[in-house]
């Protein structure tokens, strides 16, 4: 498991569960970069826009905590 901050939470990506479906990246390509380390780069949109493409992601591996 692996984390990345973003103000007060963190998205938490779990490799495991990953599917690969690239919703994530096709929702919000100036975050989720799969080619780049990192390849989650919260800087790249506010939280909110982050916490919703989060919501989609179908297998479950992307996920957010609040501290
Ligand atoms: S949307 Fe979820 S399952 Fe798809 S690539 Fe992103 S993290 Fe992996």
């Amino acid at each position: 498991m692996k984390t990345y901050e973003k103000e007060d939470i963190k998205v938490v990506w779990e490799q495991e569960k990953c599917k690969h479906a690239a919703v994530c990246a096709k929702g919000l390509p100036s975050v989720f970069k799969p080619k780049e380390k990192p390849w989650i780069q919260t800087e790249g949109a506010s939280k909110q826009e982050i916490i919703d493409v989060v919501s989609k992601c179908p297998s479950g591996a992307l996920s957010i905590k609040k501290d």
